[in-house]
């Protein structure tokens, strides 16, 4: 399959345009449109990765981190960092990352981390982005009308909250007169027509919008359908990075550091507490280095927040709310890869990809517990 077939549906789940501002999310290295048979998934793309991703005759990789956050200055063999995209370029494996979008998308990262963990009734705990929504109006004869609206809802029009196939409908008559240059599904040349028509209005989030016209312009029985779009200012479509949640029972923080460990492979975590176990219920969590939005996490209650990277002066400043803090490391994201490779395998099934998708085994903790 192409690699760019298999990007597009990946970026129809994790949009670019969910990244925060500055983060190079997308294509790193190579390109996209070739023939893509092997992909593997990785957090880090590191020399070891790179390594196997030659061995294993990987197309495509796939990683958390972005390899070039920080440009490079020279791309020479001195240097086995620099070393590494040479061997990528050589060896013609391309490199996509899916960064700060994949913490901030609905079902991304830090869902997934909620998820096993046991935190539910969660909301994002920073708000990164606000998008207006769009109303969609289009004129449709009243027999073709259940078909576009359908049309409508399959390309994600009309979902507000946790219903779906939202639409109204008002009936009218529509009124055109064919040109001598026209080829009209109803109607004839130089003669005026009226219509029994049906006015569907749908609900269209800004990601939805392009393919929702698509599905409309290829549904739609007129040469020309008559159609109009306009953005709201209320309601908005919010997003944001980080989630807050509760446990459906309390712990004691200590549990929670067990099951941290457990669940993400992790062997040590850092504890930050006032008191010496405290019990928690109201969980905050942001994957990765998340201690700016640490106040964010006390704002909105949370009993302990879970993160990564803590600087040793955030911990007096954390410490000193009461709120306790479990710093997991960054390596917990570790965890997006058998995430991942299930999301991919699902749409590997559903589109009959022919596709090999797996995890790479490298390890890419700089760190060990001594
Ligand atoms: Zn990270």
């Amino acid at each position: 399959m192409l690699g760019t077939e298999l990007i597009a549906r990946f970026e129809q789940h994790f949009p670019l345009s969910l990244g925060e501002k500055g983060d190079p999310n997308g294509l790193h290295i190579g390109t996209l449109n070739k023939e893509v048979q092997r992909v593997m998934i990785t957090l880090d793309v590191r020399p070891n990765v790179v390594a196997e991703a030659i061995e294993k005759e990987v197309d495509l990789i796939i990683a958390k981190h972005p390899p070039l956050f920080r440009p490079a200055e020279r791309l020479t063999d001195a240097d086995p960092q620099t070393n590494m995209y040479l061997d990528l370029i050589e060896h013609h494996i391309a490199v996509y990352a899916a960064h700060t979008n994949m913490d901030i998308v609905e079902d991304g990262l830090n869902d997934w981390f909620c998820e096993a963990l046991g935190v539910h009734e969660t909301t994002f705990l920073t708000q990164t982005h606000e998008f207006p929504y769009y109303i969609l109006q289009t004129m449709v004869p009243t027999a073709y009308a259940q078909t576009v609206r359908s049309a409508l809802a399959e390309a994600g029009a009309g979902t507000l909250g946790a219903y779906e196939k939202c639409s109204f409908s008002t009936v009218g008559l529509g009124r055109f007169e064919p040109t001598m240059d026209a080829n009209p599904f109803i109607g004839s040349e130089n003669q005026l027509e009226e219509v029994a028509e049906e006015k569907i209005e749908v609900l269209v989030d800004q990601a939805s919008l392009s393919s929702v016209i698509a599905a409309l312009l290829e549904h739609h029985p007129y040469e020309t359908p008559s159609y109009q779009c306009f953005p709201t200012t209320v309601p908005t479509q919010t997003f944001g990075i980080g989630r807050i949640g509760n446990l459906s029972a309390p712990c004691s923080l200590k549990e929670l550091a067990d099951k941290i460990k457990e669940k993400f492979h992790v062997d040590h975590v850092r504890l930050i507490s006032k008191e010496d176990n405290p019990m928690v219920q109201r969980v905050a969590i942001c994957g990765g280095s998340g201690q700016k939005f640490y106040s964010d996490a006390l704002r909105k209650g949370a009993d302990v927040y879970i993160t990564g990277d803590v600087y040793y002066h955030t911990g007096h400043d954390m410490l000193e709310t009461g709120m306790s803090v479990i710093d997991a490391g960054h390596y917990i994201e570790n965890y997006c890869k058998e995430r991942l490779v299930t999301l991919l395998e699902g749409w590997k099934q559903a589109n009959h990809w022919e596709v090999e998708i797996f995890a790479s085994q490298e390890d890419t903790n700089p760190f060990v517990a001594y």
